[in-house]
């Protein structure tokens, strides 16, 4: 069941996390995943606010 983090302005996806063989820390947190995809959407710019993702939403599909 991935966990898939979309920009909540355009919607783009930003970050799928697959429960197996990507990594074995679970769940990437907000700050990790700033890290990973930096402080802006690279869809439409839109800047996330930090630590909050106001404007990413998490989302699990079966
Ligand atoms: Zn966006």
């Amino acid at each position: 069941m991935p966990v898939i983090y979309r920009c909540g302005s355009c919607g783009k996806t930003l970050f799928v996390f697959r429960s197996v063989g990507q990594d074995s820390f679970g769940v990437p947190t907000p700050d990790e995943l700033f890290s990973k995809i930096g402080s802006r959407c690279p869809g439409c710019g839109k800047a996330f606010s930090k630590p909050r993702l106001d404007r990413v939403k998490v989302m699990g599909r079966a």
